[in-house]
């Protein structure tokens, strides 16, 4: 960046001007939206300038500039287009302590004006440096399309207002009332009813604005599935887009969270399932506290918080504090692990109910109905079964379960590194410990991977032609 873009303070200042043809008339039309005291130095000004000086717009003086006409001025500008004139005024107005500019001369200038939507006072100021007017140009039209044609009157109505906006705290809460404001509502207002209108909502958006400060704050839990953003809810998103506060488990992914609020508050609760490493009374008072200081908040969970998480107590707890609760539910890991191998939980003729199994629980390995899972057809997804392997894999046996029932076990489901291992019962053990898995894995009993599946049935045809 050759040049650095300020806004001068001009307000009652002197700004020189040498010249009084087209390039003059260009920067006072310029000019004359400022403040400054304009003094023009032209010995045959157009008759435009001359009109501006009867109109006390700016002092014109019918002769070139010379020494001690720049004195005190802020800003100079050399606009004979005429390069030795403009090269002499230069060199008096930089001796007497002036900014020159020299138009349609860069490379002797000491500022570029840019160009400029004027929306007092929203000013936005384009600059190429020179290297493309056009461009400059074409920016300008964008922006100029883009931004309200009354923006000007209601930043001031705005401005007007802004010590009564003071009435909401610092932060967020004033925020999100000026970005209604300006979001369209000050417009629409304006169109309608002009001053008096955009007056009128502000005074209106204010008293909501107060009105939902003094509202208790909610809790949302919200599934944030298995892990691939895209599969999460509109609600979801829509909640992690107003969340004060989000309450995270260890298994959310971070590009989930990427999608909360920039402001809110993330706070990493550290949970897998009932693997919990901060203890879930911490969990709840954490959760109350924030929500009962007015914010809304996400207790975010993999996957659908009514699955193996602990929803019931978090629940309990807000009930208990008097707050508002919703579930937003979220797909499963269960859904996105048969995803991955192509398989239905149910599927008629094969199994009619599916179980959701957890290998531990609160107080250690799980106990099931056995005997009914060890029956042929029979299909379970096992949650946190990492560590609960050989126990599940001993029940079952031990209760008559084929040795060969296909266990497929998915790792990191809908993830980029989701991995499937595709075993039996008897191997599922040593199979899960040479895996050395490290993401979050389900393990899905009694299903095989479909392309696994019609490989190994291609090999049955081939062994029985031989
Ligand atoms: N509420 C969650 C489950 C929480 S228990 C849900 O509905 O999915 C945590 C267990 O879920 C993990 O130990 C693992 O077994 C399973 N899990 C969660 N995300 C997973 C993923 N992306 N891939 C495989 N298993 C996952």
């Amino acid at each position: 960046m050759k040049h650095f873009p300020v806004f001068l303070s001009v307000e009652g200042r002197r700004i020189v001007l040498s010249g009084g043809g087209e390039a003059a008339l260009a920067k006072l039309r310029l000019l004359l939206k400022t403040e400054a005291h304009l003094s023009v130095f032209a010995a045959d000004p157009a008759p435009q300038i001359e009109a501006w000086a009867r109109d006390g717009k700016l002092r014109l003086e019918r002769r070139a500039m010379g020494p001690g006409d720049a004195l005190c001025a802020v800003l100079a500008y050399a606009a004979n287009e005429d390069a030795a004139e403009d090269a002499r005024v230069a060199a008096i107005a930089h001796a007497e302590g002036a900014l020159v500019n020299i138009v349609d001369n860069l490379q002797d200038s000491q500022f570029i004006t840019p160009a400029i939507v004027d929306r007092d006072p929203v000013t936005v100021a384009i600059g190429t440096e020179g290297a493309a007017p056009v461009l400059a140009r074409a920016i300008k039209g964008d922006i100029e399309e883009r931004l309200s044609p009354v923006l000007g009157p209601l930043a001031r109505i705005g401005k007007a207002f802004r010590a009564r906006a003071e009435a909401l705290p610092f932060g967020r809460a004033r925020r999100d009332f000026w970005a209604e404001y300006y979001g369209g509502k000050g417009a629409q207002a304006f169109a309608e009813s002009g001053s008096e209108g955009a007056r009128g909502i502000l005074d209106r958006l204010l008293d909501a604005h107060l009105a939902r400060r003094a509202a208790p704050g909610r809790v949302a839990f919200v599934g944030a599935g298995p892990g691939d953003p895209e599969l999460l809810t509109l609600k979801a998103r829509k909640a992690l887009d107003a969340a004060d506060v989000v309450i995270h488990d260890r298994l959310v992914s971070g590009e989930i969270l990427e999608l909360a609020r920039r402001e809110a508050i993330l706070l990493d609760a550290g949970k897998e399932g009932f693997g919990a490493s901060m203890a879930q009374g911490d969990i709840n008072d954490l959760m109350v506290a924030h929500a009962r200081r007015g914010a809304h908040v996400v207790r975010l969970k993999s996957g659908d918080p009514s699955v193996f998480g602990r929803l019931d107590e978090e629940i309990a707890a807000c009930e208990a504090a008097g707050l508002d609760w919703t579930v937003v539910p979220g797909i499963t890991a269960a859904s996105a692990a048969v995803a991955a191998i192509g398989q239905s939980l149910t599927q008629r003729g094969r199994n009619s109910a599916v179980r959701l199994l957890t290998g531990h629980d609160t107080r250690g390995f799980a106990d099931h109905d056995w005997a009914a899972l060890a029956r042929r057809g029979e299909v379970a997804a096992i949650y946190m079964g990492k560590r609960s392997a050989r126990f599940v894999q001993g029940r079952l046996l031990m209760h008559g379960a084929d040795p060969a029932t296909p266990v497929s076990i998915v790792e990191n489901a809908s993830r980029p590194d989701q991995r499937v291992i595709d075993t039996c019962l008897s191997r599922l053990e040593p199979t899960l410990t040479e895996a050395g898995l490290t993401g979050p894995a389900l393990t899905l009993y009694g299903l095989a991977p479909r392309a696994a599946r019609a490989a190994a049935h291609d090999i049955d045809l081939k062994e029985a032609a031989l």
